[in-house]
This record gives structure tokens, C-alpha cells and sequence, in this order.
């Protein structure tokens, strides 16, 4: 049966019905056919998508923003005048990295939002803010800095947006949104992960019970497989996050199994003993190229991602 004749079908014996209970009102009664068949609403949280992508397309309006640029200094004073006010405290974590090859030292700041900073049981989400200087998988532009509306604003911007939705609702848990700078520096694994290598050596009061991070998650139709390292290190923690978000119905957004195994900021925190897993979009055609640029994303990406990190901060006790 095609879905029309299927359609047609139905509507005959829905108006069949209706004829034959109005008919019958007098002896029988009506009986609630709606609240029967009506599936179980599924309860997001506030994270307002529309929100979080003018967030993203603030910081990609800046232009490209790898340390040194004027951008990168334009976009450290946006993340922090819209993070204050959501959260008890803004502490900026300066510091230097010189670069051999390219003869400078870099100005580098990591970014860190405490909300409940008295509580004893901590819980961090982070990501990168910093962007690459080098289009490097861009075959015409190698040398061109990326705008990163992926790769570096689509983190920030769903962190920035799950502060308000921690201001509005303030969870059981502190709660540390972590902004790293210098994660995008390189080429060469060890001129990267600069400002997540600096917090796990210097987490001082902030040390988080564990870490999510946050990294490549706004493009359209996301989909997040379970990274490689993550699964070995922190099973446990992986298996919160995909359950969660297989509970909101975003299991497409969520494949429940394992496709890449990566390289980034969650590996100096797992070598400095802080539990932390990768949640990333691998499968980028525009990943360090000229096209990363905001129009690849989508505010429904982002509220994906930021109801599954509300309900996994907001179930913790
Ligand atoms: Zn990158």
C-alpha cells in the first residue's frame, strides 16, 4: 500500500468513527483516545541553539583569531564579557609559549568560568578558542590562517551557552567551563594542546573530578562516535554521555561505537591524571581549510550537543 491509498485509508476510518460515536454518545461514553496515544515528551534543556550560534558567528565576525592576531585579542575579551555574567567567577590563566622554528613567543590565555566553586565534587567542560595559523589540508591556501566557525568557535560557543543555561538553573555540582588557548598552534603535535598541557600542570583549586571536551561540534547534522582514546581511558564516562543522549532521542547525533582515534587536548589532562574524553566530529571536509567557516554549522548541532552536557552536568549530585 502506498502512503497515499495508507492516508486515504486511515482518514475514511477516522471519519467513520467519528460519525459512529457521535451516534452513540447518548449510551456510551467518549472514550480519550489522545492522551493514550501520545508518545512521551522528551525534556531538553533551555540550551537555546539560535543563541549559541550567534555566538559562534560573533567570534568567526572577528576574523581569524590565532594567538598573535588581532582577533585573538578581540575574541579573549568576547568570551569573557559573555561568560561573566552566568557565572560565579572568571579567572583568566596567562601564560607564555615561545616557538623555535618561528622565533616568537606567544601571548596565551586560558579562559576558566566557575560555577559553585565551593562545591566538592567538580565537573569541567572545555575546549579550544585559540584557531589554526595555517590552513595545512588546504592545498591552495597552506599558509593562510583558518576562520574556524568549526574548529575552535563552535566549542565556545556551546560552552558559552550552557553558562546560561547553568545561570538559570544552577546545578548540584561546581561546574568549570575551561577555554583553552593555543590548541591549534603547530604544525606538529608538540606546538599543540598548549593552554590544556598549562591547566594540567597548573590546575590549582580548579582540578575537576573529570573533563569533557569539546572540540569540532557544530557542524550540521553532527555526528559523534565514541573517540578511541576516550573509550580506552574512561569507558565509564563515555558511556554517560552516549546514555544520555540516547535518553533525549539524539542518537543519531551519537553513534554508539568507536571510529577515530585522536590527538588532542584530552591527552595532556589524561597524562596528568585528570579523567577526560574527546567528544569531536571527525568526519569535516573543511577541517584546517579556508572553508571552515560558519555556514558548514548549524544551531541545531550545537543544542544536540549542549542538551546531552546539560543533562550529564545536571544529573550529576
Ligand atoms: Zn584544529
Amino acid at each position: 500500500m502506498t502512503n497515499y491509498y495508507r492516508a486515504a485509508f486511515a482518514l475514511a476510518f477516522l471519519l467513520l468513527a467519528g460519525c459512529r460515536t457521535q451516534s452513540q454518545t447518548m449510551s456510551v461514553p467518549a472514550v480519550p483516545t489522545l492522551s493514550v496515544v501520545a508518545a512521551p515528551e522528551l525534556v531538553h534543556s533551555a540550551f537555546d541553539g539560535d543563541r549559541a550560534f550567534a555566538d559562534l558567528t560573533a567570534q568567526c565576525a572577528l576574523g581569524v583569531r590565532p594567538p598573535g592576531s588581532l582577533g585573538h585579542t578581540q575574541c579573549l575579551e568576547l568570551i569573557r564579557q559573555r561568560l561573566a555574567p552566568n557565572v560565579d567567577k572568571v579567572v583568566l590563566q596567562p601564560f607564555t609559549y615561545t616557538d623555535p622554528a618561528r622565533h616568537v613567543t606567544l601571548h596565551l590565555t586560558n579562559i576558566i568560568g566557575i560555577i559553585n566553586p565551593n562545591a566538592a565534587k567538580k565537573v569541567m567542560l572545555f575546549t579550544h578558542w585559540d584557531t589554526r595559523p595555517t590552513a595545512d589540508m588546504d592545498l591552495d591556501h597552506k599558509n593562510q590562517p583558518i576562520v574556524g566557525a568549526d574548529d575552535g568557535a563552535s566549542g565556545t560557543a556551546a560552552q558559552l551557552e550552557l553558562a546560561r543555561v547553568f545561570h538559570a538553573k544552577r546545578p548540584a555540582v561546581g561546574v568549570i567551563l575551561l577555554f583553552v588557548d593555543g590548541e591549534d598552534w603547530g604544525p606538529g603535535e608538540e606546538k599543540m594542546y598548549l593552554g590544556a598541557r598549562y591547566f594540567a600542570a597548573h590546575p590549582g583549586i580548579y582540578k575537576p573530578d573529570y573533563a569533557i571536551l569539546l572540540d569540532m561540534i557544530g557542524k550540521k547534522d553532527v555526528t559523534i562516535y565514541r573517540e578511541g582514546r576516550s573509550q580506552d581511558w574512561q569507558p565509564e564516562l563515555n558511556a554517560k554521555v552516549w546514555k544520555a543522549a540516547a535518553d533525549l532521542g539524539y542518537g543519531a547525533n551519537f553513534p554508539d561505537s568507536v571510529k577515530y582515534t585522536i590527538g588532542d587536548d584530552h591527552v595532556p589532562f589524561h597524562e596528568a591524571g585528570i579523567p577526560a574524553i574527546d567528544l569531536i566530529d571527525f568526519d569535516y571536509a573543511y577541517w584546517h581549510t579556508l572553508g571552515d567557516t560558519a555556514d558548514k554549522c548549524s544551531p541545531q548541532s550545537l543544542k544536540a550537543v549542549g542538551d546531552v552536557m546539560a543533562k550529564v552536568v545536571g544529573d550529576e549530585k
